[in-house]
Order: structure tokens, then C-alpha cells, then sequence
């Protein structure tokens, strides 16, 4: 390829960072405007044209995904491709480096990769040697302590042990776990970036070396990158002065994990002579789309400052509909993906983002409803979250006590004393006998057990007995909320300090609302009225009403959670939270869940700085849209288990108001204007049999409202009516649950 072709597809400021002069470079730049593409470019030219091999070449992005696409581009804008440049996460690339140098970094050969669980398993292990009670000191909030020291380049010994019994504690668990990862050979995520920072620091050759090889360092979203990370970068660029980073302020999302958007100052700084360049072109959306992301991010203080602009047209206005609930908002986004794939468009090209993993339950149902192929990126589906399978795992033991699976899954979660031994012993027991572990256990606990296992283990049975004895009367929400108080899940995920800890508990709460709009028939009849594809008579009359409720929940559970994600190379929708979506763009965007205490989220309103990172993010969402942009809000919420009314986000009303245009729906979901019920012209008087229901009757349900029986089939236990809704058109229901109320 020509060297002209490499800067052709660029504007002036683009051109003028790729082939600008060797030396130290900031990009400082908003949403859209060819920071990525510029970083790409650099690369290429200085292969191209300056001669720099590949060899010296590190880069850094945030994601695997957005490493292995910068190769691909600079790979075909070369038209070669390149071997030797190391390009990855700053975690993938600390740990080559120590997989490498092992024995300078002070590592066993194989040591290994300690994900968030693992590690968690282990700081428990390590304070019950201490004999810490987890009631005062849990250890969800002593991996949250040891990895923010490491996030700042601190071991136990850079520590100042003064008398403040919080920091006290932790120090000794510190040190405990560092011995421990030690012995084991064990690395953690924040041990990776901690050791090669180390790595650099106690190996003067080792560091000239790669000083010397590395020669060219590039880093893609640096507003995001923490201390360790910062620092590791700063020695190994050394006077060398030949680093280029780009980032964006107003994109720094980051900041409750430890980033630390100071680091652009500190560059500046610490590279007096580098060039600072500004691109203000906007290439990703449309003009409507762009100014409302700079009205809203103008509503920061203390911002760097940078206006965007584009040469593009206005576009559509921004879309905001109000559902008048998330169910309702999941079903008008539906729509409109329908829409756009009625109208020729790739699913993929379509993006759902929310501020909390939670409120993907509701979106996945719709979608899985209406037969939509999709796929969660970055994270799991709603119902195979950790913390939802263990704690429908216990619902499970209620409904059948054979249930190994999730015997095995929470005998010790959350934790209390029967270790690995034990489960396995009882495995054993089990399997010799032919009998399940929980009668094994049972036997177990008789006799056969030391002590304080055998309490152990007896604790675990009566607890399960106990639950099931609580919720004999209950209805499923109420269960569902039982278990989750009565097991400890919830107390156990208190423990667990910062977001993750809270979306874990959000997800619980939202467990219980999933099952207070779970209703059997919904199976069948969700799509009835909204999309007309498969109608209750297609379908009815399959179901064994033998099932409980709780049964049918959780094999609903199973299911939604089994169906497993689309395959990579499957056309999908793409479900993200806003986090996650950084980087990347789709032609068309919705924000869901536009609503005050959720996003912004409720945490972050006390605090201005936090209220700021939120709106911060609010622009990353609002800046990945190309073509057309969605707000949704709901006017109530089932979330964290009981109704919300809140105000529309005010973000919302940030927004000039001339680009906004509210919407309506088309199907038959919006409230209808008149509250008159269609009474069907069916004779009144056929009762269904062993009832108490007449066709023409008029009834109430708890979630559907007001309504008509205009039709039935089966009878007892089967029979189902089908209800005209004044809200919600026809439904199939079965009156075994159901639980119509008539009136006369
Ligand atoms: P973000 O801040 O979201 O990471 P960014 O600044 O990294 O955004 P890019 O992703 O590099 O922006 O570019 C945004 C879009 O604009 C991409 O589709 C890119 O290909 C396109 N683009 C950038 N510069 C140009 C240009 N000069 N001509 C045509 N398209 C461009
Ligand atoms: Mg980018």
C-alpha cells in the first residue's frame, strides 16, 4: 500500500498525530472523533514510513477484543501481516511478561491465574486460619482492601501499621494471603500488574532490555488506566520520551475502580516535551446525536473542554418513550429492533445498553419471547449469575432434596465450615450407597463426621428443613424472598464492598421480582397480542399442570438460562451494560431504564463527584450511537423486588429539549384512551366447568387488571379461560393459577 494511503482517509489533526515527529504525544479528544483510528494509523505509518519494526512496537487497549481488532486493521492497511508487536491488555501484557521472566519477578514456573472466586475462596481460607470471625471482618471486604493496596503499588511492608484496628486487620489477612500465593504459586489479577511493575523496579537488566526494545509505546483509553498501570508505563517509557496516548476525559468511567483520570495531568508533566493534540471532528454520529451529548456533558464541572462537531447531518431526533412499565419499555424496544430488521438492518447492528446487569432479566425475556436472537457482552445472562444459581439452587432442595447439583452448590454457600474434604466424603458416601448426597449427609451427620464438621453439616440439613417449613404457606415471591434473607445469600453479598457486591444484590432482589410477575401462561401468551406469532390454541393444552409453581419457575429458570448465547457468528442483538460498551459503536443505540435512582444510579447521588463519573457515562452511551438513538424510561419498576415510581433521569431534561421527540407505541401495549370493557358477544350464561367463571363474566387479575372471560377449554385443573384485558388485550390464563377475581 502507498505511504499516501495510510493518511488519506484522515482530517488535518488526525494527520498531524500519525505522522507527526518521533516523540511523546497526548490525544486528548471526545467521542467519535479517530482517536482509535488515529492510534491504528500511528502504528502503520511508523512501519511504513519511519521504519520502526514491529518488534518495538508495545500497545495497550482495553479490551482483548479491541487488541486483536487493532491488529487486524493495521494488518490490512499494510497489507502484511505483522509478527512481533505486542499488542493487548495492560493484564494480558503483564502477564506474558511474567510467564517469561518467572524467576526475575520471584514466580514458580507455573504459577497460577487467580480469578475473582478463586481468590475470594482464598482470602477466606486464609482468615479462618486466623481465626477471624466472618461476621466482623468479611472477607469480601479484605480482597476489596488488598486488591485497592495493590492498585497503588503497595504490599503489606509499604504499609503503615498504626493502630486503627480496620487497617490493622487487613494488614495481617495481607500478609497472610501474600504467604499464601507464595507457597501456592498463585498470582491474582492485581498481583499481575503489581509484579511487572516490580519486575521493572528489581531488574535493571531485564528493564534495559525492554527500554531498548520497546521504543514506541501507545496506549488506547489512558483517561481509564490506575496508578500501578500508570507507573508501570511511566518507567518503561523512561526518557526515551516516545509514548503516545489518547484518551477523553469525559469518558474516564472508571474512577470507582481505582483509575485515575489525574493520569492526564501527570503526563503532561511527567513529558514536558510532549505534544498535546486536539481532534474535534466527529465521524460516529449524526449531528442531533452529538449535540445532545455535548449539551449534556457541559453539566460537568472541571472538565478539560472540548466541543465536538460534524460535517454529517442532523439525523433523526433523539426517540424517548415512556413506558408505563420495564415490561412495556422491553416490549416498545422489541418493536423497534423488529422494526429495523423489517427495514433491512443486521440485528447487530443494534445495541441495548443499561446501567445495571439486573435490568437485562426483563430485556432477555422479551427477547426470548419473541424468538430474537441475542447476546449479552462482557457478562453473563441474567439467570446464570452466580448469585441467582445459588440462589435458586436452594429453591431447588426445597422442591426435591435429591437434587445433587445444587446440593453440592451451596452445602458451603455461604460459608460456614464444611470444606472440600467433607463434600467429597459425602460425594463418596453417596455413590457407594446409590443414595443422594443430601441422604448422605443425613447419615453423615448421625455419625461418621468429627465434631464440629458433623454441626456443620447437621446446621446445613436443618437450615434446608427449616426454610421449607417457612415457606410451606408462602406464595412464590414470598419464597423466593425468604430464601434469599434466610439462607445468608444476602447477608453474604452485603459483604462484597463497591458495584460488584451491589449488582449482585440487585440481581437477588430482582429474582424476587421475576418471580412476582412470573405467571405459567405468560409462556404462552406474552407474544399473543403483541406479535401475533403462536396462539394459546396452537400451543395450550400441552402443559402439566401437575407441576408446582416453584417448579415451573425454576425449570423457566433453566431453561432461559440454558439456552446458551448465540453463537459468535450468529446475527444479534447486542445486550451491554454502559460500561461495557465503551469504545464501541452501533448505528442504533437504546438506553434503557432512563429513570432517576437508576441512572444516575442511587449510590452515586450524595456524591458530586460520583454524580459526575455517572454522567460521564451516560455520554459514553449517548456518544455510541451512529444513526439513531434511543431513551426509554419506565413509568413504574418492579426492581430490587418491589414497585418504583420514578422520575425520567436528568440526564433526560439535560438534553436540549428541540432534539428530543416523545414516541408512542404501536402495538396494543400503550393504555388504551377509553376504559370500557369489550364485552364479547358470547351467550353470558356458560358457566366453565367446577369454576365459578361464566363466559362474559367481568374479573380482575392481579397483574393484567380488569377484564372479560370470552372464552375456555379443558376443565378442573386444567382449564384455562381466555380473558379480553382492558389493558392488555386477550389472554389465555389457567385458572389454577391465575387466581381471577370476579366482580359482579
Ligand atoms: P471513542 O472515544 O468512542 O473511543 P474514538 O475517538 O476512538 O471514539 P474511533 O472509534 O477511532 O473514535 O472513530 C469513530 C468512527 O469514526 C469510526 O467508525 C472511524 O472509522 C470513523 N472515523 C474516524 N476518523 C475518520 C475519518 N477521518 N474519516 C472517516 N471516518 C473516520
Ligand atoms: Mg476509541
Amino acid at each position: 500500500m502507498a505511504v499516501s494511503n495510510i493518511l488519506e482517509s484522515l482530517n488535518e489533526a488526525q494527520r498531524d498525530a500519525v505522522a507527526g515527529p518521533m516523540g511523546s504525544a497526548l490525544v486528548l479528544a471526545g467521542a467519535g472523533s479517530g482517536k482509535t483510528r488515529v492510534l491504528t494509523h500511528r502504528i502503520a505509518w511508523l512501519i511504513q514510513t519511519e521504519g520502526v519494526s514491529p518488534y518495538s512496537i508495545l500497545a495497550v487497549t482495553f479490551t482483548n477484543k479491541a487488541a486483536a481488532e487493532m491488529r487486524g486493521r493495521i494488518e490490512s492497511l499494510l497489507a502484511m501481516p505483522i509478527r512481533g508487536m505486542w499488542v493487548g491488555t495492560f493484564h494480558s501484557i503483564a502477564h506474558r511478561l511474567l510467564r517469561m521472566h518467572w524467576q526475575e519477578a520471584g514466580l514458580q514456573q507455573n504459577f497460577q491465574i487467580l480469578d475473582a472466586d478463586d481468590q475470594l475462596r482464598l482470602v477466606k481460607r486464609v482468615m479462618n486460619i486466623l481465626n477471624l470471625d466472618e461476621k466482623k471482618w468479611p472477607a469480601r471486604q479484605a480482597v476489596w482492601f488488598i486488591n485497592s493496596q495493590k492498585d497503588e503499588g503497595l504490599r503489606p511492608k509499604n504499609i503503615e501499621d498504626n493502630s486503627d484496628l480496620y487497617i490493622k486487620t487487613h494488614l495481617q489477612v495481607y500478609r497472610a494471603y501474600e504467604e499464601a500465593c507464595e507457597r501456592g504459586g498463585m498470582v491474582d489479577f492485581a498481583e499481575l500488574l503489581l509484579r511487572a511493575h516490580e519486575l521493572w523496579l528489581n531488574n535493571s537488566s531485564l528493564l534495559q532490555h525492554y527500554k531498548d526494545r520497546f521504543s514506541t509505546l501507545l496506549v488506547d483509553e489512558f483517561q481509564d488506566t490506575n496508578t500501578i498501570q500508570y507507573a508501570w508505563l511511566r518507567v518503561l517509557a523512561g526518557d526515551r520520551d516516545n509514548i503516545t496516548v489518547v484518551g477523553d476525559d469525559d469518558q474516564s468511567i472508571y474512577g470507582w475502580r481505582g483509575a485515575k483520570i489525574e493520569n492526564i495531568q501527570r503526563f503532561t508533566n511527567d513529558f514536558p516535551n510532549s505534544r498535546t493534540i486536539r481532534l474535534e471532528q466527529n465521524y460516529r454520529s449524526t449531528g442531533n446525536i452529538l449535540k445532545a451529548a455535548n449539551g449534556l456533558i457541559t453539566q460537568n464541572v472541571g472538565r478539560l473542554g472540548k466541543q465536538l462537531w460534524t460535517d454529517g447531518n442532523d439525523g433523526d431526533l433523539i426517540k424517548l418513550y415512556a413506558g408505563y412499565n420495564e415490561i412495556d419499555e422491553a416490549r416498545y424496544i422489541i418493536e423497534c429492533v423488529k422494526q429495523w430488521s423489517r427495514d433491512g438492518n443486521r440485528f447487530c447492528d443494534s445495541a441495548v445498553l443499561y446501567r445495571s446487569n439486573a435490568q437485562s432479566r426483563v430485556l432477555e425475556e422479551a427477547l426470548l419471547r419473541s424468538r430474537l436472537p441475542y447476546r449479552i457482552y462482557g457478562g453473563h445472562r441474567f439467570f446464570e449469575r452466580a448469585e441467582i444459581r445459588n440462589a435458586l439452587a436452594y429453591m431447588r432442595l426445597l422442591e426435591g432434596r435429591d437434587a445433587d447439583a445444587a446440593f453440592e452448590r451451596i452445602v458451603n454457600t455461604p460459608t460456614r465450615g464444611i470444606g472440600d474434604r467433607t463434600v467429597e466424603e459425602i460425594r463418596k458416601l453417596a455413590r457407594s450407597k446409590n443414595v443422594s448426597m443430601w441422604r448422605a449427609a443425613s447419615d453423615m451427620a448421625r455419625a461418621g463426621l468429627p465434631g464440629r464438621t458433623r454441626n456443620a453439616v447437621a446446621n446445613f440439613l436443618k437450615l434446608i428443613n427449616l426454610l421449607e417449613e417457612e415457606t410451606r404457606e408462602a406464595d412464590l415471591p414470598d419464597l423466593v424472598e425468604i430464601v434469599v434473607e434466610q439462607s445468608g445469600l444476602k447477608a453474604y453479598y452485603e459483604k462484597e464492598r463497591g458495584e460488584r457486591g451491589q449488582a449482585r444484590l440487585e440481581n437477588l432482589a430482582e429474582l424476587v421480582t421475576a418471580a412476582r410477575t412470573f405467571d405459567p401462561d405468560d409462556e404462552f401468551v406474552f407474544d399473543d397480542d403483541a406479535f401475533g406469532e403462536q396462539s394459546a390454541e396452537q400451543v395450550g393444552g400441552s402443559e402439566p399442570v401437575e407441576l408446582s409453581l416453584l417448579e415451573q419457575f425454576l425449570n423457566h429458570a433453566a431453561l432461559e438460562a440454558g439456552e446458551g448465547q448465540g453463537d459468535p457468528n450468529q446475527d444479534c442483538v447486542q445486550l451491554m451494560t454502559m460500561h461495557s460498551a465503551k469504545g464501541l459503536e452501533f448505528p442504533l443505540v437504546f438506553l434503557a431504564g432512563m429513570e432517576e435512582g437508576l441512572f444516575p444510579h442511587r449510590m452515586s447521588l450524595e456524591e458530586p463527584g460520583r454524580l459526575e463519573e455517572e454522567r460521564r457515562l451516560c455520554y459514553v452511551g449517548v456518544t455510541r450511537a451512529m444513526k439513531q438513538l434511543y431513551l426509554t424510561y419506565a413509568e413504574t419498576r418492579r426492581m430490587h423486588g418491589s414497585d418504583t415510581y420514578n422520575r425520567p433521569s436528568r440526564f433526560v431534561s439535560e438534553i436540549p429539549v428541540e432534539l428530543i421527540q416523545e414516541v408512542r407505541s404501536q402495538s396494543l401495549t400503550v393504555r388504551p384512551a377509553s376504559r370500557s370493557i369489550r364485552v364479547s358477544s358470547i351467550g353470558k350464561d356458560v358457566e366453565v366447568e367446577g369454576t365459578g367463571l361464566r363466559l362474559g363474566q367481568n374479573v380482575i387479575h392481579a397483574k393484567f387488571g380488569e377484564g372479560v372471560v370470552v372464552n375456555y377449554e379443558g376443565e378442573g385443573k386444567q382449564a384455562r379461560v381466555q380473558v379480553n384485558f382492558v389493558n392488555e388485550g386477550s389472554k389465555w390464563l389457567m385458572i389454577a393459577y391465575a387466581k381471577l377475581e370476579s366482580v359482579s
